[in-house]
């Protein structure tokens, strides 16, 4: 890290006592821009990095609900609201027992510079809560988002803050939660929340594009290298929205994708990973990675183990964060990996980075490689905002464009700057310069 960065660090640690992933996530961003403060001395007089590391506005409230047997129970919501200097505040919720102030920090803080290179007019959030949804009833979720939603509306609004969904938070949650909003606001406001049913405002693409977005990313950092996912022995994490959909779009570019993985181990199918029957079981039955075996005859089920020790030449983690320490990357490498598309929000450590970095993988960091997902939001909003609904081949090849566009905005800035190749610099460096340029001009606000 520059040297006079290291006392702004310093202070975000002792103001954020315990946020660990906060702090990983600031350090990350401050080890790429010590080269921007030389170009900008600006940036230091008006204070622009102690201002981005502070949240403009963090909510934390109690959300009460009742469970099928009638037993109360209550949880604690989360919304931060990170930065607005480009557009309203953006980004999802994550309902998860392990969400806390710390996480939902380091989410929000990835989110402000995600957003911005998307080249879109987002601010960035993320919200959440602590509840766990895993086992409980449709009735029971309704409940919990019902009155979840009774507490945040009055801080949402399709100019200030516009949820969506994150682990834990899919289609079917985003739906109550925009029906509690509507009625607590007697307003159809469509552009409150993103990741909506198509039925209701919602887009095309927008439960595909994180996976598809990192795909598409990794095939642009592949071509830049004169090389493709043809072929490619590819491992993805996670069986969640965001892994079916990477695993989808991977199979599409001729990639050949061998394993997924959930909480209780991973699926190895060396004829490739049946897509449609992943998405059977997680999504229709809500069930275990584990019948994967059952019912597919090539598929293997490898209980406890972690996916990373399957040989790849493509990995793209897509479950949660610090999945990849620097171990299962010097795994990944001696087993001949190339490329790494993060598809989740800092699943790679920084000691993982490091290891990927010294061995010439191409590394695409999440805030570039999974904004896919974002940026659809943001054309769900131009859609929500015109009254219009785009069809789902005009929105795809949108999707296609921003991610082209991502990619090669980490590309020529890490050029640029002397850092050829290193996309995390590039991505780091590309998203606080246009969030500082905007906070430059906006004043001291
Ligand atoms: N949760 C997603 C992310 O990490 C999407 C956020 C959004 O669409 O607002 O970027």
């Amino acid at each position: 890290m520059h040297e006079s960065l290291e006392p702004i660090y310093e202070k975000v640690v002792a103001r954020n006592p315990g946020e660990v992933e906060f702090h990983q996530a600031v350090r990350e961003v401050l080890d790429s821009i010590g080269v921007v403060m030389g170009k900008h001395p600006e940036y230091a007089h008006a204070k622009i990095i102690e201002r981005t590391c502070e949240p403009e506005r963090q909510i934390i409230f109690r959300v009460p609900w009742q469970d099928d047997r009638g037993e109360v129970h209550i949880n604690r919501g989360f919304r931060v609201e990170f930065n607005s200097a480009l557009g309203p505040y953006k980004g999802g919720l994550r309902f998860h027992p392990s969400v806390y102030q710390g996480i939902v920090k380091f989410l929000g803080f990835e989110q402000v510079f995600k957003n911005a290179l998307t080249g879109l007019p987002i601010g960035g959030g993320k919200g959440g809560s602590d509840f766990d949804p895993k086992g409980r009833s449709d009735q029971e979720i309704m409940a919990f988002c019902q009155s979840f939603m009774t507490e945040l509306h009055r801080h949402l609004g399709e100019y200030t803050d516009v949820p969506a969904g994150d682990i834990g938070v899919g289609g079917r949650e985003i739906g109550y939660l925009f029906g509690q909003y509507k009625r607590l606001t007697n307003r159809y406001e469509s552009g409150v929340l993103t990741g909506k049913g198509w039925a209701f405002g919602g887009s095309h693409i927008r439960t595909e594009a994180t996976g598809y977005g990192n795909a598409f990313f990794v095939r642009e950092m592949l071509a830049a290298r004169d090389d493709s996912f043809s072929g490619k022995r590819t491992v993805v994490s996670g069986s969640g929205n965001v892994a079916i959909y990477t695993m989808q779009k991977v199979r599409e570019l001729d990639g050949h994708v061998v394993a997924c993985s959930d909480s209780e181990g991973y699926v190895l199918d060396e004829q490739g990973v049946d897509v449609e029957l992943v998405k059977q079981i997680k999504e229709r039955e809500r069930g275990r990675l584990a019948e994967y075996a059952d019912r597919r005859p090539s598929g293997k089920f490898v209980a406890n183990r972690q996916v990373w020790e399957v040989p790849c030449e493509v990995a793209l983690p897509s479950a949660t964060q610090n999945e990849i320490t620097g171990k299962e990357a010097e795994v990944l490498v001696r087993n001949g990996c190339v490329a790494v598309g993060e598809g989740a929000n800092m699943p790679t450590t920084p000691e993982g980075v490091r290891v990927f970095r010294e061995a010439g993988v191409a590394f695409g960091p999440g805030k570039a490689a999974n904004a896919g997902g974002v940026a659809t939001s943001a054309l769900e909003m131009q859609q929500n905002a015109s009254r219009d609904s785009w069809s789902h081949e005009f929105t795809e090849q949108r999707l296609r464009e921003i991610m082209v566009s991502v990619h090669d905005r980490c590309y020529s800035t890490a050029e640029e700057y002397g850092l050829p190749g290193d996309y995390t610099a590039g991505a780091n460096i590309a998203g606080f310069t246009r969030v500082a340029e905007a906070m430059l001009s906006l004043g001291l606000i």
